[in-house]
């Protein structure tokens, strides 16, 4: 059996890539202000097998050319902050690269994620450098496009590609990525309060995991979900939804989690397996394994199990196994 658990026990999640946008640099175009690239390897060789990239350069795409006199942020005396040119402060193209976002909004609503080049005055999401007015000080903050696109998309996940060189961050950004990607498919183009107390119910443990208080406040917002209701009560549901699965579950959360599935096996494990189960858990609690460790047992366990309802769980498989996250956290 293979060590990334037993193949024929789900489906894959997603035959067909997944619409995520991304910085163009960040892919290996040239198109810096110095006619460079930032090229992201994680990206650009593994991400791009699952996602369908939609690369957007908005100071290209305003007309700023390449090679260009470089951008950076100023925050006005009220605190606005305006992209301006660093050698010519004159040059103000806080509005094009806003409008710009906007011009795109048709196209972004199809996709699942962000991924944002760092630090840049366009594209960054909080590494931006903001001076004040009389250049003496500097705090961080987004990068005009990169706010603007948040704005007009509040619940698609974003990240920046620094980040995701955390393992963490990077495990918990795909995940949202594929969580959000179910939830447009499941829910939003075929709305039922069927559907969406089914794709509660898949997304239990993994919710779960992220804390019971977030499962809870999940739960309780869709129990009165009705025909009339619906709507809003969708609305709600996925705010919360992606809004608690920002930051990425503790391991406390996983061990609860791993613990209620493991519930599941209590009556068709033998004693000596069940034991065995619960030590890999430990392993895992005191991070002498990796979360994939007990992932993988249960998977295996859980293989000949006939219980529908916790096969059906994507917090066993919320990704392609292919992309081994879990093997590294
Ligand atoms: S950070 Fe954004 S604006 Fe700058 S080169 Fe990359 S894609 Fe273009």
């Amino acid at each position: 059996m293979s060590f990334l658990g037993p193949q024929n026990f789900m489906q894959e999640p997603h035959n067909e890539k997944i619409p995520v946008g991304i910085s163009s640099c960040l892919l290996g175009e040239r198109v810096r202000y110095n006619g460079g690239h930032k090229y992201h390897s994680f990206c650009a060789e593994q991400l791009h097998l699952y996602f369908d990239f939609k690369p957007f350069c908005p100071e290209v795409a305003i007309g700023l050319g390449v090679p260009r006199e470089t951008i950076h942020l100023v925050a006005d005396k009220d605190g606005s902050v305006r992209a301006v040119g660093t050698a010519n402060s004159n040059m103000d193209v806080t509005d094009r690269l806003r409008e710009f976002a906007e011009s795109i909004a048709d196209q972004a609503k199809t996709l699942r994620g962000y991924i944002f080049m760092n630090k840049s005055p366009s594209c960054g999401l909080v590494s931006a450098n903001v001076y004040s007015n009389d250049g003496k000080t500097v705090v961080k903050g987004s990068g005009v496009f990169a706010e603007r696109l948040r704005n007009l998309f509040p619940l698609l996940p974003v990240e920046e590609a620094v980040h995701l060189d955390d393992l963490y961050v990077r495990e918990n950004f795909i995940s949202r990525v594929f969580l959000y990607d179910r939830w447009i498919k499941e829910v939003m183009e075929n709305p039922s309060a069927k559907n969406l107390i089914e794709f509660h119910s898949r997304q239990k443990y993994l919710v779960m995991s992220y804390g019971q208080a977030l499962y809870r406040q999940a739960g309780a917002i869709i129990s009165g979900a009705n025909r009339k209701n619906l709507q809003n009560v969708m609305g709600r549901y996925i705010e919360v939804l992606m809004q608690g699965t920002v930051r990425p579950p503790t391991r406390k959360g996983h061990v609860n989690a791993l613990h209620h599935v493991a519930g599941y096996l209590r009556d068709s494990l033998s004693g000596e397996l069940r034991q065995n189960l619960a030590e890999v858990i430990e392993q895992y609690r005191i991070g002498q394994v990796a979360l994939a460790v007990p992932i993988n047992l249960l998977l295996q366990y859980l293989e000949t199990s006939t219980n529908a309802y916790i096969k059906q769980q994507t917090y066993l498989r919320p990704y392609p196994v292919q992309l081994r996250l879990r093997e590294e956290i």
